[in-house]
C-alpha cells in the first residue's frame, strides 16, 4: 500500500466481525433443509422458520460441535455453560421480530490467531465465537410498476457462526491475512463452505484511526458489502485515506455503517451509529442453556484435523520443500491431501521424501496451470494423484523426458487416462538408440546454418536454439543433456571456418 503522508500520521485500527454459514444438513433451530442452492424461494420453511406463534426451536447439535472446533481452532477457550439470548429488532428479514443469538455466554471465547504480514507475525485477538440464526433474504426489486421487495425465507434459521475480533489489526493488509487465515482454518475444519461470492462468508471489518502514541480509540465505521479479499482491501484502504483526510481537516469521523460501492470504488454511508440500538437482549426461554462438558471438548480437540499452520512445518521438516512450497500446498486441504496422496502411491517410504520436490513441482506446475486453464479446482482434477506419481515415476526414472512429460500430461488431464498407456501409444517413450538422435541432429545442423554460424561467432544462445530444434524433432523423446553433449561435438568436430 502507499501510504500517503497524512495517513502516515496515524495508526490504523481494525477489529473484524465475520459471519459464516455452518455446514449443516438441517436449519439451526428447526428440519428444514439447508440445501436450497438452486431451489425455488420459500421452499424449505416450517413453522419454526416461519416465527409462526406458538411454536419451539430445537438446538441443532452439529451446528453447536462445528462451532466448538471453530474455537478450538481459533486457540480458544470453551466455558463449560453456554447460552442463546433473544436479540430485538424490528426488520422485514426477521421473521419473529428477534434473532436468536449469543450474548453474554458465547460458546467460544477468548482466542488467537497468528498472521504473517511480509515476514512479521503478529496476532489477533479472538473475542469471541458464537451461534446464531441467519435473516430471510430481502431482494429489492424496481420496475413500471414501482419500487417492491420481495422475501426468501428460505435462508431464514440457516446457522451463523459469528466470529468476532479485538481490534488489533494494524493495517488493511493484516486484516487482509487474518480474513484469508480464517477462511482457510474454516475450509480445513469442513465447518464452512466459507464461499464470500455466495454470501455464505460474510465479513465487517470495523475501522478507526489514531495518533501513533495515543491510548483511545476514535471513533470507528463498520463496512459492509465487501464480497472478496480484494473488496475488502480496498474498502479499509479507502477508509484510511478519508478518514486520514477528515482528521487532517481537524474534522471528527462520524460512528457509522458504511457500504463499498465496487462501481466506483468507494464507501458510502448506509445508517448512523451515533446512537446505540437498544437491542433488549434477554435470555432465550425457550431454549436451554447448553452444558458443555471438558470430556466432550477434549474428544472435538483429539479429532481436529492437522491445521494449516501444522501441516505447512511438518511439509518443510519432513519432505524438504522450500516455505513457499510449502504454503502453497497447503493453502487448502483439498490441494494438500492431493500432494500426499501421489507421494503415498510412490513406492516406498524413502522414495516418499526422494519423490517430494518433483511431485511438488508437477503439481504446483503444469497440473496447477491445465486447472487454471479449465476453471476446475483441485477436487475436479482429471488427473489422480496416483497418475500423477505415476508419471512422475516414468520421468525420474528417465524413460520418458520432461517434455514428453508434459505432453502426456496434456492427455492425461484431456482423456483421464494412464499414463503409460499414453506413452506406447504416442510413441513418446525415450529414444535408446544413439545413433536415431545423431541423425536427428545431423539434420537440424544442416537446416540451420545461421545458427551454426552463430554458435561459431561465439553466441552460445544458439546451442539452446539448436538443442530445441532436435528436442522438436525427435519429438521430445531424446534426453536434453545428451543431446546438447552430442550437438556440441558435432558443432566443434565441423570446427569453425
Ligand atoms: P459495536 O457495539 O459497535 O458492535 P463492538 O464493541 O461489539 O462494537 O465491536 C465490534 C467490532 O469492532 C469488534 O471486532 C471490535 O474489535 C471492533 N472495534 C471496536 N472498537 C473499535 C475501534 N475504535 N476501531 C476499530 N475497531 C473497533
Ligand atoms: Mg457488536
Ligand atoms: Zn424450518
Amino acid at each position: 500500500m502507499t501510504s500517503s503522508p497524512p495517513v502516515a500520521k496515524y495508526e490504523v485500527v481494525i477489529g473484524l466481525e465475520c459471519h459464516a454459514q455452518v455446514n449443516t444438513r438441517s436449519k439451526m433451530f428447526c428440519r428444514c433443509s439447508t440445501d436450497y442452492s438452486g431451489g425455488e424461494p420459500n421452499t424449505h420453511v416450517c413453522p419454526v422458520c416461519m416465527g409462526m406463534p406458538g411454536v419451539l426451536p430445537v438446538i441443532n447439535a452439529q451446528a453447536v460441535e462445528f462451532t466448538i472446533m471453530t474455537g478450538l481452532a481459533l486457540n480458544c477457550e470453551i466455558p463449560d455453560r453456554a447460552k442463546f439470548d433473544r436479540k430485538n429488532y424490528p426488520y422485514p428479514d426477521l421473521m419473529k421480530g428477534y434473532q436468536i443469538s449469543e450474548y453474554d455466554m458465547p460458546l467460544c471465547q477468548n482466542g488467537y490467531i497468528d498472521v504473517e504480514v511480509d515476514g512479521r507475525t503478529s496476532r489477533i485477538r479472538i473475542n469471541r465465537v458464537h451461534l446464531e440464526e441467519d435473516t430471510a433474504r430481502l431482494l429489492h426489486r424496481s420496475d413500471q410498476s414501482g419500487d417492491y421487495s420481495l422475501l426468501d425465507v428460505n435462508r431464514a434459521g440457516m446457522p451463523l457462526m459469528e466470529i468476532v475480533t479485538e481490534p488489533d489489526a494494524r493495517s488493511p493488509q493484516e486484516a487482509v491475512a487474518y480474513l484469508t487465515k480464517l477462511h482457510q482454518i474454516l475450509r480445513y475444519l469442513g465447518v464452512s463452505d466459507a464461499d464470500m461470492e455466495k454470501g455464505n462468508f460474510r465479513c465487517e471489518p470495523n475501522l478507526s484511526l489514531r495518533p501513533h502514541g495515543s491510548d483511545e480509540y476514535g471513533s470507528k465505521v463498520e463496512l459492509k458489502n465487501l464480497n472478496s479479499f480484494r473488496a475488502a482491501l480496498r474498502g479499509m484502504e479507502f477508509e484510511v485515506e478519508r478518514q486520514g483526510r477528515i482528521l487532517d481537516e481537524g474534522g471528527h469521523v462520524v460512528s457509522e455503517t458504511r457500504g463499498w460501492r465496487e462501481e466506483t470504488q468507494e464507501t458510502a454511508s448506509q445508517r448512523s451509529k451515533e446512537q446505540a440500538h437498544d437491542y433488549r437482549y434477554f435470555p432465550e426461554p425457550d431454549l436451554p442453556p447448553i452444558a458443555v462438558s471438558h470430556e466432550y471438548v477434549e474428544t472435538l480437540r483429539s479429532a481436529l484435523p492437522e491445521l494449516p499452520d501444522a501441516r505447512r512445518e511438518r511439509f518443510m521438516t519432513y519432505y524438504g520443500l522450500s516455505a513457499y512450497e510449502a504454503a502453497v500446498l497447503t493453502e487448502s486441504r483439498a490441494k494438500a491431501d492431493y500432494f500426499e496422496a501421489a507421494l503415498a502411491a510412490s513406492d516406498g517410504a524413502d522414495s516418499r521424501q526422494a519423490s517430494a520436490k518433483p511431485i511438488s513441482n508437477w503439481l504446483l506446475g503444469d497440473l496447477s496451470r491445465l486447472l487454471n486453464n479449465a476453471g476446475l479446482e483441485i477436487e475436479a482434477a482429471p488427473v489422480r494423484p496416483e497418475q500423477l506419481a505415476e508419471l512422475v515415476s516414468l520421468i525420474e526414472s528417465a524413460k520418458i523426458s520432461g517434455t514428453a512429460g508434459k505432453q502426456v500430461l496434456d492427455a492425461m488431464f484431456a482423456s483421464g487416462r494412464e499414463p503409460a498407456e499414453i506413452v506406447a501409444e504416442q510413441g513418446l517413450g525415450r529414444i535408446e538408440d544413439n545413433s536415431v538422435v545423431e541423425a536427428a541432429i545431423t539434420s537440424v545442423i544442416a537446416a540451420n546454418e545461421k545458427a551454426v554460424a552463430d554458435y561459431h561467432a561465439g553466441k552460445t544462445e544458439a546451442v539452446k536454439f539448436l538443442v530445441g530444434q532436435v528436442m522438436k524433432e525427435t519429438r521430445g523423446r531424446a534426453n536434453a543433456a545428451e543431446v546438447q553433449a552430442l550437438l556440441l561435438s558435432q558443432l566443434d568436430g565441423i570446427g569453425s571456418p
